[in-house]
């Protein structure tokens, strides 16, 4: 780790506001950016538990009533993502292409058939890092009551973990899938997709500054009236110490952690990150938090380093326009893609 004082990085590529850093900055109170004069109106925020997770909206709205309306309808976004991507509830479209997929193929909205595409884009990005088809072997995990598949049920599930074995049509917006015990879960992108929804009503709505997280998943929109939004990362061991703050404008972030959903036993720790090529949980980093311009975008990579190691991680991330990440290794070693840059390095 660098030092015990929190970093503050400097983002380049992600369009962040450029900010004199000779010294740390606790927050955003400290900061010699200019400050703009707010005009009428007043901060809303609101927190709720929804997708099993804390979903929390902030957003500057000229009237009470029209920021209490805005918050209404990014909560009954949340639960209607919820719906479509649940894979508890038996009766979801999610729960049909489980259930019948491998027969043939299934139809289902628009909405969902976009995303399983759009699942697909993130498994060739990624090498195979993300793979929506990891819940073959996944659901054999329950974390809440410390079970976990053994060795022989993972080699029985785990060549059915191949997002190339799902097979789409565009044209029936169906799903099938072409291998025995094949099992899909949107879980891998489904926070950051609800955020990005969210922030897409809030703008048709007319908010111009917000931030929306659904668990580590936020996206921000707008600044703070001449200064940027400052979002801190946590130490993995440890919830109260923040380890970076990053400051943010009209942007996205995720953070993935090997402390978010996790048992340990007989000194492994068995979290919700699965390396789709072994069916175990992925443990190259503790955790990882992406930057770029959509949440869904965000929380889909974030997978990528703890599947794939930091540096082939770093590798990738180059390669993909506006994104940047910061990753702390299994030593508490911090990596970040150039585009993060300490001050004064
Ligand atoms: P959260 O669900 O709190 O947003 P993460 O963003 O870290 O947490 O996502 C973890 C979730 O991603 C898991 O609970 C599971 O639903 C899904 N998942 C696990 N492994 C993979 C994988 N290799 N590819 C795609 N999704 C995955
Ligand atoms: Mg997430």
């Amino acid at each position: 780790m660098a030092g015990r004082e929190p970093m503050l990085l400097r983002i380049s590529p992600a369009k962040l506001v450029l900010l004199a850093l000779a010294c740390g900055l606790a927050n955003a109170a400290t900061m010699p950016a200019a400050t703009m004069v707010a005009p009428a109106g007043a901060w809303h925020q609101r927190e709720a538990a929804i997708m099993g997770t804390r979903i929390a909206v902030e957003l500057w709205s000229k009237t009470e009533a029209s920021g209490e309306a805005a918050i209404d309808a990014v909560m009954s976004e949340m639960h209607r993502v919820d719906e479509l991507m649940s894979h508890y509830k038996p009766e979801s479209q999610l729960s049909r292409i489980n259930a019948h997929a491998g027969e043939g193929p299934v139809r289902v909205d628009r909405e969902l058939f976009d995303l399983i595409a759009r699942s697909l884009e993130f498994s060739r990005l990624t090498d195979g890092a993300f793979d929506i088809t990891y819940a073959s072997v996944g659901y054999l995990y329950d974390y809440r009551h410390h079970v976990r598949p053994d060795e022989a049920q993972i080699e029985a599930h785990l060549s059915a973990v191949d997002w190339r074995s799902l097979e789409l049509d565009p044209a029936n917006s169906s799903v099938r899938f072409t291998k025995p015990g094949m099992r899909i879960d949107l879980g891998g992108f489904a926070k950051g997709y609800a955020v990005d929804r969210s922030i897409e009503l809030l703008r048709a709505r007319g908010i111009q500054h917000a931030s929306v997280s659904a668990g580590g998943d936020t996206r921000i929109l707008g600044d703070r009236f001449g200064r940027p939004w400052i979002v801190g990362i946590r130490h993995p061991d440890d919830a109260h110490r923040v380890i970076l703050r990053i400051p943010l404008e009209n942007v996205a972030l995720s953070t993935s952690g090997d402390y978010e959903r996790y048992f340990d036993e007989d000194g492994v720790r068995y979290h919700h990150i699965i390396d789709p090529r072994t069916g175990h949980s992925a443990s190259k980093v503790r955790s990882a938090t992406i930057i770029g311009p959509t949440a869904t975008q965000t929380d889909g990579l974030s997978k990528t380093a703890f599947v794939l190691g930091p540096e082939k991680a770093l590798e990738i991330l180059k390669r993909i326009p506006d994104v940047d990440g910061v990753f702390v290794g299994p030593d508490g070693k911090v990596y970040y893609t150039p585009g993060l840059a300490p001050p004064g390095k």
